[in-house]
């Protein structure tokens, strides 16, 4: 057994119970319902969950996916959420891995901004397998998911630009001027510093979700003019400005092509099979959030990819 499965076999267990939780809150978030209080039940007969009939997966295929006590069916969906936060969480473990084996062998030395990253991964995967259920099954996307993912990004990536070094992100507009536009305490030394590291950003995530939030807040507006209804729910709208707030502006454009595309794809198939017509509304939500998954996980390479094209 090596090392890194140790660490992806933990990771796996972690994201379990994780996803056990994120069953509790996708059944009871988009109903208002309280995510504490009462204890989990049986939806059909209302009994309460006994403990060793609520271990992620293991009791689901035991009980052969029927309640103990009036035997109604339970869905796939909570072994299938349960499973891919144990993925994703595994996913993380390994990332972990590669950062602790580079520190140990003293390969590199990993930067506190490379662990705050994989920990914002961790929740972004979380927060989206959630949304990605939820507006399939409700249509909803609940506040307590999108803004407080808004907030968690932001504040992250205040965390990151703390532990930027001296001059580390520095935006030099003039290398051969000794001239300082930046604010006090900054360590521009040569050059015409025009905003620091952890200004630049902060200032440019704000910028970033912002203009994530417009670009859809556009498309909704323009849709209202031309159809005069509404096509687009500000839950899509709050959605997209949450993945900008972990990943990035172009992370973000890349979550939303991917899901324009999927969506597109999944719609013409409907439209051929007669199972839609021109009006049906599609869960956009859920596109967005499996496109943020997508981008999470190969974005970085992608937008890189597509820079040097640029170039
Ligand atoms: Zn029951």
């Amino acid at each position: 057994m090596t090392l890194s499965f140790v660490y992806e076999l933990l990771g796996f267990l972690l994201g379990l119970l994780f996803g056990s939780f994120l069953n509790v809150c996708i059944s009871r978030l988009p109903a208002h319902e309280s995510i504490v209080k009462p204890r989990s039940h049986c939806m059909e007969c209302g009994h309460a969950i006994r403990w060793f009939d609520n271990v992620p997966i293991l009791s689901w295929l035991l009980l052969r996916a029927r309640c103990r006590d009036c035997k109604a069916r339970i869905s796939w969906r909570y072994a299938a959420v349960e499973l891919a936060v144990g993925v994703w969480f595994a996913i993380c473990a390994n990332k972990l891995f590669v950062l602790d084996l580079a520190k140990v062998s003293r390969l590199s030395e990993p930067t506190t901004g490379e662990y705050v990253d994989i920990f914002g991964f961790a929740i972004l995967g979380f927060l989206l397998i959630g949304l990605m259920v939820m507006d399939w099954q409700t249509q909803r996307l609940p506040d307590a998911f999108t803004l407080t993912g808004i907030g968690i990004g932001f504040m992250l990536t205040c965390v990151q630009a703390y532990f930027l070094a001296p001059g580390q992100g520095d935006i030099v507009i003039d290398t051969t001027h000794q001239l300082r536009l930046s604010s006090p305490g900054s360590f521009a030394s040569q050059g015409n510093v025009f905003m620091t590291g952890p200004e630049a950003l902060v200032l440019g995530r704000i910028a970033t979700i912002a203009s994530a939030a417009l670009i859809l807040l556009a498309v909704r507006w323009g849709y209202k003019a031309l159809r005069k209804r509404d096509g687009m729910g500000l839950g899509d709208v709050k959605l997209l400005a949450m993945i900008a707030a972990f990943l990035g502006f172009g992370e973000a454009l890349l979550a939303l092509f991917a899901a324009v595309l999927a969506a597109s794809v999944y719609g013409i198939v409907l439209l051929a099979r007669r199972q839609a017509s021109g009006s049906s509304k599609l869960p956009l939500g859920s596109f967005l959030a499996a496109g943020g998954l997508f981008s999470a996980l190969s974005g970085p390479r992608i937008v890189e990819w597509y820079m040097n094209l640029m170039q």
